[in-house]
């Protein structure tokens, strides 16, 4: 009875290091692709957002390769994913699969809600071995995040297009590979230490902040790799949500009382004191927060997602001002287009800074 979960980013690494310690058959599904996409569109109702589609053709994958036992998030909240385990499994159901869907309502219980789970799946492993093997995981997850942090900086900065991303495809490759915690220090040094002697020209990149709804922000596959194309510009991403912070805010108790979430709703209230569900409060509260220390912001939206819809109509609205493009993901969403209208946001944002700069010298 194989497990599985829909990908996103990189999270099925940590998972699958949490499986393999647990002894839990698994089976995780092929990267995202127009294959995905396509499966996820043809059998979701139109109106749906991109996460349900591409979750849903992914899952498809995943079941045509034998899986039967399929974790996915649910729980309450204010936007539908927490009701979108029971239309999926309403679907590959109609379309013929048979399996076992485990919601996994991280807004409950949280980190314990999620190690109940594991321990069924594990045939109830002990707690010990499940702990250790939950910390391993979530040591390939910070480990993954902190070389990304790296190529963010290092991308718009290489002499030579495309070094450090090369690097950061062998990083995670050793990462998933590292058997052990020497093999995962081993891997992220190694990686880190080739990224600071990549050769590097002397621009001064702009700073852009990557903001938005969580699934289509973590998958590069639904954003068109949005990250990747700035940095190809020349600029810097500052990305609002990295999978290991995610965890410490919103599956532990944080030790040291500060809790970045907050911080950043607290910058939103002037303008929206209460969640709308996803991730909209933050948007909002990302731009203000940030006004001051980025060039510009990137929203990335999905479609119909009705909690982005009201951060963006927010957001031209603030005091603090700083440039924003909203872009809208799903299935219509093309790289030609997205790639002008990101040229055309960078030229903006260079005029700017050289406007700013001209000003400062006349002063
Ligand atoms: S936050 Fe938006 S995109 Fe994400 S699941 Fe909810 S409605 Fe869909």
């Amino acid at each position: 009875m194989p497990v599985t979960m829909p990908r996103m980013g990189n999270i099925h690494i940590p998972f699958k290091a949490l499986f393999e310690g647990l002894g839990i058959d698994y089976i995780m599904p092929p990267p995202n692709t127009q294959r995905t996409m396509t499966l996820g569109t043809k059998h979701s109702p139109e109106g749906l957002c991109i996460p349900f589609k591409m979750t849903l053709g992914n899952l498809i994958e995943a079941l045509e390769l034998g899986a039967d036992k399929l974790l996915v998030p649910g729980g309450y909240g204010i936007c539908r994913l927490g009701y979108y385990f029971k239309t999926q499994a309403q679907i590959l159901q109609d379309i013929g699969y048979s399996f076992e869907m485990i919601p996994v309502g991280v807004s409950e219980r949280k980190f314990l809600g999620i190690m109940e789970i594991v321990r069924r799946l594990s045939n109830n492993a002990p707690w010990a071995k499940i702990v250790s093997s939950f910390r391993f995981g979530i040591a390939k997850m910070n480990a993954l995040d902190n070389v990304e942090r790296k190529v963010h900086r290092v991308r718009p900065v290489e002499a030579v297009r495309g070094t450090a991303n090369r690097i950061y495809a062998r990083a995670v490759a050793a990462i998933d590979r590292a058997p052990d915690y020497r093999g995962l220090k081993t891997a992220v040094s190694g990686s880190l230490a080739e990224l600071d002697g990549v050769a590097r020209n002397e621009a001064r990149p702009m700073v852009v902040g990557i903001t938005g709804e969580f699934y289509v922000v973590l998958e590069p596959f639904s954003n068109l790799d949005v990250e990747n194309e700035l940095g190809k510009l020349g600029v810097e991403v500052r990305r609002s949500t990295f999978i290991s912070e995610w965890m410490k805010f919103s599956l532990f108790l944080n030790p040291l009382g500060i809790n970045e979430k907050k911080r950043v709703q607290r910058a939103a209230a002037p303008y929206l004191n209460r969640d709308i569900g996803g991730d909209g409060w933050e948007s909002v509260g990302e731009k203000v927060l940030h006004a001051g220390k980025y060039d510009g912001i990137v929203h990335l939206a999905p479609f119909t997602c009705m909690p982005e819809i009201i951060a963006q109509n927010i957001m031209p609205h603030t005091e603090e001002q700083i440039p924003v493009l909203t872009i809208l993901c799903d299935e219509q969403l093309a790289k030609p287009g997205m790639l002008t209208r990101l040229e055309a946001f960078v030229d903006l944002l260079e005029r700017k800074r050289r406007v700013a700069a001209g000003t400062a010298k006349a002063n």
